[in-house]
């Protein structure tokens, strides 16, 4: 439906975009994921045509639309200020795009009705923008682009405007809206939750660079970066080297001492530099007594506990391996939590499979800095 060959944006001196290759299937609810500033929109806005590429090729249903303009183009894009007409009624918002391609009043009318069902509107449709809340506002601009019936909708950031009892509403909103008109929605967001919910599959950008294009579970569980790993929910990052490969995985020497099994989407080289990558709710706890054992196995740690936040029906602990490395995990608080306090040791085990190679090696050893500051914050 949309695909980008090697695009390229540069605004003057400066590479907005340095390369991006995308494609997206119809009917796909697809997130452009990544922190500010990274070249979403800037991408978005190729797809819509108001920026042109400076090398590489946008195509839309296989035909290349990099110089077309975005009228001429059969995609609707929803920003975040949805700028609805304040003198018209909302009925009046949604039919200005048939009415303004003189499509005939008997044909638009029906349509304009089908869309304020859509967004579940039909009750406002004589309101004024201004008498509506903001995400009532929201949904008439998607219907507004919606009713001209385009083959892709483009929408930057369109919750960011809402307060986060609505986005969250709004998100299942516009998920259900996808899947009732059936559309391709490509969404730009710098919200990592956002797009784990609602995406068939996101592409993770970082600098002007798609870092990774996958499914949401694709993405969480095996990150093709240090950037994604660190980017989407929680990881603890612990740095090695490769010291063999065989059947089971790679056996990793990790700098913080003891050997780990973990697996990868490739063989990496022995020696090669490589980070082990642990989601705290993956590590369970175990006696101390238990950490031997689980060292010759490859799927535990020995640590001891820091700090302890209990956050209702799990616990967030904050460990320390011996060589002072940091690393968080995520407990249910059923059976095991009286038993530890601040200074217990304790072994951290996890699944076959549960550990994941990623190549390089993080700034930081263990868990995010943001996952530590935040333990350290409730307490
Ligand atoms: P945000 O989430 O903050 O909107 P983004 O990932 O959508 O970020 P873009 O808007 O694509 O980021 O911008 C990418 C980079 O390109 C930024 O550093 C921005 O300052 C720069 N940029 C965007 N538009 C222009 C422009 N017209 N002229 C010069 N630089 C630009």
């Amino acid at each position: 439906m949309i695909r980008l060959e090697a695009v390229r944006k540069q605004f003057g001196g400066f590479t907005a975009v340095e390369r991006a290759d995308l494609s997206i299937r119809r009917g796909e609810f697809f997130a452009m994921l990544g922190p500010s500033g990274c070249g979403k929109t800037t991408t978005l806005k190729m797809i819509a045509g108001f920026e042109q590429p400076t090398s590489g090729r946008v195509l839309l249903e296989n035909v290349d639309v990099s110089r077309v303009p975005p009228y001429q183009r059969n995609v609707n894009t929803v920003f975040q200020q949805y700028a609805l007409f304040p003198h018209m009624t909302v009925a009046e918002n949604i039919a200005f795009g048939p009415r303004s391609k003189r499509v005939r009043r008997s044909v638009y009318l029906p349509q304009v009705r089908e869309m304020l069902e859509v967004v579940r509107l039909s009750e406002f449709a004589d309101r004024k923008p201004r008498q509506l809340s903001g995400g009532q506002q929201q949904r008439v601009a998607l219907a507004r682009a919606l009713v001209n019936f385009p083959s892709a909708l483009l929408l930057d950031e369109p919750l960011a405007a809402l307060d986060l009892k609505l986005r969250e509403a709004m998100q299942f909103e516009l998920k259900r809206i996808q899947r009732e008109v059936g559309i391709t929605f490509v969404f730009v967001t710098h919200d990592q939750g956002e797009a784990l919910t609602m995406s068939d599959r996101i592409a993770v950008m970082s600098q002007g660079v798609v870092e990774q294009v996958g499914t949401p579970e694709e993405i969480y569980n095996e990150p093709a970066s240090l950037f994604v790993a660190g980017f989407i929910g929680s990881a603890n990052l612990l740095p090695g080297r490769i010291a063999e490969n065989s059947s089971e995985g790679s056996i990793v020497d990790l700098l913080a001492g003891p050997r780990v099994l973990a697996h990868g989407p490739e063989q990496m080289l022995v020696g090669s530099q490589v980070s082990v990558m642990l989601r705290p709710e993956r590590l369970s706890l175990l006696p101390a007594a238990e950490a031997h054992q689980l060292q010759i196995s490859g799927r535990g740690l020995e640590g001891t506990v820091r700090e302890l936040v209990f956050q209702g029906a799990s616990a967030r602990i904050l460990l320390q391996l011996p060589d002072g490395t940091r690393v968080v995990t995520n407990v249910a608080t059923d059976a095991d939590l009286p038993f530890l306090r601040p200074g217990d040791s304790v072994a951290m085990t996890w699944k076959p499979g549960a550990a994941y190679l990623i190549s390089g090696w993080p700034e930081h050893a263990g868990a995010n800095t943001t996952d530590v500051d935040s333990v350290e914050a409730a307490l």
